[in-house]
């Protein structure tokens, strides 16, 4: 890291770069590759050299290094073993060479001696094949095939069909396949082998074939001067929960704000581990407090515990305190302010943040469309996207 550093600093400096820039630079640069620590089974983790796994600066960071590297050595290595061609996308490397005048193994141990945190292996044609990347050469007497490599590990798996997710997302994975097809421009023989994979892996994950027509590509991705007149447009994400998702996102079609959709059900909230079950009213969340006398109901937020929040209401009753509407209510119509298991009832389990504030509201809307509440009307307005949930319900 400390390298890269001092290689991305070079490049600052003989690039010309402004000396507060490049500074600042350097600062990110530092704030980026020190604060990387993460969490296992409860326990937090520093790793001390390399760079973040997954991080999005990580590839670039890589990048700069594996440049240099091929700034400085790269022509020497390749005049030295007489190499043809040198194509390296990422951390993947493909040579051309006369096997006649040059060995692998001799050019592996010079590629190994660069710098000794890389580590290369060799693979070399067999059949006048190679796989790189994802796809697979063949060399004939006369010209290159390419057909789409797939890793001996990989399975047809994608979302399932019938599996509850946004079906852009569903598209996508299909889409991906077919776009690849084509950036390919592979040969008829091998283009068909592929569309029929693309069958398959539709047939496996459950997809109706019926849509295996040639999809439409994406228009091309606007370059970004152009895209400048569009920047009041805001993207919005919601959480897919089911086609009923879009009776939500509908309200939106109308507007300037573009919807996203995710999902909920990813493979990591499965695999977590659930923080073991406390009692409940430690935790925080949505609450709603009824009157065992005449059932109305007042609903409230907590980002800290919902005892502490019951206690606050029953101090206010008992020291006839104009803090809570709740314990007001009570004591104006002379009705009980009865134990927390009896009164209290929790909507929603949510930390501290900004969507308990938004599932707040929409309980507290919840409860005034019944007419049957004690929160203030005054901080109630009409609101498009809780009617529509509310009419699902
Ligand atoms: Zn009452």
């Amino acid at each position: 890291m400390k390298e890269t550093k001092d290689i991305i600093a070079n490049n600052l400096i003989s690039n010309g770069v402004d000396n507060h820039i490049r500074l600042e630079l350097l600062n990110w640069y530092d704030t980026i590759t020190h604060q990387n620590y993460f969490s296992n089974k409860e326990k937090t983790l520093i790793q001390q050299d390399g760079l973040a796994m997954g991080a999005p600066s990580s590839g670039l960071i890589a990048e700069f290094f594996l440049q240099n590297l091929e700034d400085t050595h790269l022509k020497k290595l390749l005049d030295k073993h007489n190499i043809t061609a040198y194509f390296r996308y990422v951390d993947d490397i493909l040579i051309i060479y006369d096997p006649s005048h040059t060995h692998i193994a001799n050019i592996q141990e010079d590629f190994n001696k660069l710098h000794p945190n890389m580590k290369f292996t060799a693979e070399t044609e067999t059949n006048n094949h190679i796989n790189f990347l994802d796809i697979t050469i063949h060399k004939t007497p006369t010209k290159w095939i390419t057909s789409i490599y797939r890793k001996p590990s990989f399975t047809d798996s994608i979302i399932p069909y019938s599996s509850n997710h946004p079906p852009q997302h569903k598209h996508a994975a299909i889409r991906y396949l077919h776009n690849r097809l084509n950036s390919y421009r592979l040969q008829q023989t091998e283009c068909k082998e592929e569309l029929d994979t693309i069958h398959d892996i539709m047939l496996n994950n459950g997809f109706p074939i019926h849509t295996h027509l040639p999809p439409t590509p994406r228009p091309p991705i606007t370059p970004s001067s152009q895209r400048q007149e569009k920047t009041t447009q805001k993207w919005a994400p919601f959480t897919y929960v089911g086609k009923e998702t879009t009776f939500i996102t509908n309200v939106f079609k109308e507007t300037d704000i573009k919807v996203t959709l995710r999902a909920n059900n990813t493979l990591q909230k499965l695999l977590m581990p659930k923080s073991q079950t406390r009692d409940k009213y430690n935790r925080s969340g949505v609450f709603k407090l009824t009157c065992p006398d005449c059932n109305k109901a007042y609903v409230g937020q907590t980002g800290r515990s919902f005892i502490q929040r019951y206690k606050e209401h029953r101090s206010a009753f008992r020291s006839n305190k104009n803090t809570s509407n709740y314990a007001k209510h009570a004591l104006e119509h002379s009705h009980k302010f009865s134990p927390i298991q009896e009164s209290m009832q929790i909507l929603q389990y949510q930390d501290k943040g900004a969507y308990l504030n938004t599932i707040e509201k929409y309980y507290i809307y919840k409860e005034f469309s019944t007419n049957n509440h004690l929160n203030d009307e005054a901080n109630i307005t009409p609101n498009k996207i809780f009617d529509a949930v509310l009419k699902l319900h």
